[in-house]
C-alpha cells in the first residue's frame, strides 16, 4: 500500500502536477518527522512537506484528498507527546518553514495594538521580537516558549497569566486557517466564527492556522519571581484561589505552583524550591505537623526599570501581607522580564546538556474542578506520587470565566478550576511502561470516585473515549469537522476521526 501511494504521491501527485513553491522531502529527512518531544510514539510519514505558505498548504490538502487514505498532520514544533502531529505513510507539514511570513504591528482603533505572527513561528521568537522591536508583548504564555503560535492555539496554552488574561486562544483577535477542505480562510469572533472559534483549541481538527493576530500590551522591564512554601493543602489552595480572583492592579502578574516531596530528593524534594542556587532551604522550618507533600506557590509581581526599589518591595509586601505560608520559607529573585519567560529555557539548556531532555516524557495534563481537588490531593499527590515523578507536579487556579465558551477545548464546569501537569522526565525502558501504567491508574481513580476533570492536551485512543471527553460538545466538535474537514484528512495523530476513503 505504502508503495502505490508513493507512486501515486510522488511521481504523479505531488512532484509532477503540485506546484509547491516550497519543498516536499521524502526517505532519511522524514525521521525528524516521526517523532515528538514524548519518545513515546513514532509514525514514518511518506514525505515531509516545508511549504512557503498558505498556498502551498492548501494545494498540499487538496492533492491529498485525491489520495486515498492520504492524511495531512501539521507539525509545529514537534512538542506534543502523544503523537499528535505524526501522519502514518502520510504527509507532514513543517510549519516552521512558515516562521518568518507574518510579522507585522497593528493599531486598531488607536488602542491596543495586536501582532500578525505566522502559525509557524516559535512564541519565544514573538516574544524577543515584539519586546526589542517595540517594547510590546502578548499577554497570555506558556511556560517553555519553544512552542509554535499553531501548536499552542489548537489546545489553549496556558501559564500564569491565564487567570487574568485568559488562556492564549482568549487573546487572539483573527486566523488565516487552511481548512480539510483546502479552502483559504480569514476568520475571526465576526467574519466564519464557526471555524475561528473551532480551531482555537481544536486539536487541529478543522483547518491549519498560518496566521494569527495576537493581543499586545505594553511589556514591563524586570519581574520579582517568589515562590514561597506550604504545608497545608488548604492554606496553599485558599491563597492561590485569593490571589486569582483578586481585581488587576491588586493581585500579581503571575500565579502558580507545584507540589515537592517533603525530602531531600535533589529532582522531586526541597532543593527544587530555591530559585537561586546560591539559596538554602532550611528543613528545619517546616511545621513538625506536615505530611508527606509540600506546596509551593510560585507569583511574580512585574515593574519598570524608573521604578524605585522601595516602591516594588513595599508593594510585593502589601500582596504577600495576609497569606498563610510558613514563615522564613521565601524565596525570590529580580530578573528582566525576558528572562523571566523564556525561565524554562535555561531548563532545557541543562537538561539536553545532561541528556534528560531527550529522554522519554509521559506526561499527564488534568485540568480538575475546585470542588474535586482535595480529593486529588489527599489520594494522587499525598499517597501515589508521594515520592515524586522525576519532574516537576504543577498545580495552579484557572477561572472559567476568562475563557470563552465557543472554543473547542473541554473544560470541567465550576468557576474556579486547577491545572495539574505531571511532567515527567523517564530514563528508557521498563521506568516508562510504569509511569504510563500511573498516569493511568489515575486516570481511572478520577472516573471511578467521579470527579470533575478533564484531560488538557488529551490523548485518547478511542471515539467513545473523545466523545465522553467532550460531552455535550461532542455534537458541535463532530458538526465542526463535518464542515470544515469531512474527509478527515487533518491531524490523524489525534486519533479522533478516520479518513474517509
Ligand atoms: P505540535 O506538537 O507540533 O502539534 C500539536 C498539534 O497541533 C498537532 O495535532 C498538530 O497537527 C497541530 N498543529 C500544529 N501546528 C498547527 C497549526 N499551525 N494549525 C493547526 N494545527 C496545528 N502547554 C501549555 O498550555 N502551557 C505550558 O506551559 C506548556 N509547557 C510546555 C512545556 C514543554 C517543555 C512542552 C514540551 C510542552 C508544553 N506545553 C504547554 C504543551 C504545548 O502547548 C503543546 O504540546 C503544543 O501543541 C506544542 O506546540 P508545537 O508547536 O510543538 O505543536
Amino acid at each position: 500500500m505504502v508503495a502505490y501511494l508513493e507512486r501515486i504521491l510522488l511521481d504523479t501527485d505531488i512532484t509532477n502536477s503540485i506546484d509547491l513553491k516550497g519543498s516536499i522531502e521524502t526517505g532519511g529527512s522524514t525521521v525528524a518527522a516521526s517523532k515528538d518531544f514524548g519518545y513515546l510514539y513514532s509514525a514514518l510519514p511518506l514525505a515531509l512537506i516545508k511549504p512557503s505558505g498558505a498556498e502551498d498548504i492548501a494545494r498540499v490538502i487538496k492533492a491529498a484528498s485525491q489520495v486515498p487514505h492520504t492524511t495531512v498532520a501539521a507539525r509545529g514544533n514537534g512538542h506534543s507527546v502523544n503523537g499528535q502531529a505524526m501522519t502514518v505513510g502520510g504527509l507532514v507539514i513543517d510549519m516552521r518553514s512558515t516562521e518568518e511570513n507574518h510579522f507585522q504591528l497593528l493599531s486598531i482603533d488607536g488602542s491596543p495594538d495586536y501582532i500578525d505572527v505566522s502559525g509557524g513561528a516559535l512564541w519565544e521568537d514573538v516574544l524577543t521580537r515584539c519586546v526589542s522591536d517595540f517594547g510590546l508583548a502578548p499577554r497570555s504564555w506558556t511556560d517553555y516558549l519553544g512552542l509554535t503560535v499553531g501548536g499552542t492555539l489548537s489546545n489553549a496554552g496556558v501559564s500564569g497569566q491565564a487567570f487574568r488574561y485568559g488562556p492564549q486562544i482568549s487573546n487572539v483577535m483573527e486566523l488565516d486557517v487552511v481548512t480539510g477542505k483546502g479552502d483559504i480562510t480569514v476568520c475571526s469572533e465576526t467574519q466564519n466564527p464557526e471555524l475561528f472559534f473551532g480551531v482555537l483549541g481544536g486539536l487541529g481538527q478543522f483547518g491549519i492556522i498560518t496566521r494569527a493576530r495576537v493581543k499586545l500590551q505594553t511589556a514591563p522591564d524586570m519581574v520579582r519571581w517568589i515562590r514561597i512554601v506550604y504545608s497545608e493543602f488548604e492554606d496553599y489552595t485558599r491563597d492561590a484561589e485569593f490571589l486569582v480572583s483578586q481585581k488587576d492592579g491588586e493581585s500579581f502578574d503571575y500565579v502558580e505552583g507545584f507540589v515537592f516531596s517533603n525530602n531531600d530528593d535533589p529532582v522531586n524534594g526541597w532543593p527544587s524550591v530555591p530559585l537561586d542556587p546560591n539559596h538554602g532551604f532550611n528543613p528545619a522550618l517546616i511545621p513538625s505537623t506536615a505530611g508527606s507533600v509540600l506546596y509551593c506557590l510560585e507569583v511574580a509581581f512585574q515593574y519598570r526599570n524608573g521604578d524605585q526599589p522601595s516602591t516594588v518591595d513595599t508593594a510585593v509586601s502589601g500582596l504577600l501581607k495576609g497569606l498563610g505560608f510558613v514563615e522564613g520559607l521565601k524565596f525570590q529573585v529580580d530578573l528582566s522580564y525576558v528572562e523571566f519567560l523564556l525561565r524554562v529555557k535555561r531548563v532545557e539548556e541543562e537538561a539536553r546538556a545532561n541528556g534528560i531532555w531527550e529522554t522519554p516524557h509521559p506526561w499527564l495534563n488534568l485540568f480538575i474542578s475546585k470542588s474535586s481537588i482535595g480529593d486529588f490531593d489527599r489520594t494522587v499527590f499525598k499517597e501515589m506520587l508521594k515520592d515524586g515523578i522525576g519532574g516537576p507536579i504543577l498545580i495552579y487556579p484557572l477561572l472559567r470565566s476568562k475563557w470563552d465558551n465557543r472554543t473547542s477545548t473541554a473544560l470541567p464546569d465550576s468557576e474556579i478550576f486547577y491545572l495539574v501537569a505531571l511532567l515527567r522526565s523517564v530514563p528508557e525502558g521498563p521506568l516508562v511502561e510504569k509511569a504510563v501504567a500511573q498516569n493511568n491508574e489515575i486516570l481511572e481513580w478520577c472516573i471511578k470516585e467521579g470527579l470533575d476533570f478533564k484531560q488538557y492536551l488529551p490523548h485518547y485512543r478511542t471515539k467513545e473515549d473523545w466523545k465522553r471527553h467532550f460531552g455535550n460538545q461532542w455534537t458541535r466538535f463532530a458538526e465542526r469537522k463535518a464542515s470544515f474537514d469531512p474527509m478527515a484528512i487533518l491531524a490523524p495523530g489525534q486519533n479522533i476521526f478516520t479518513r474517509t476513503h
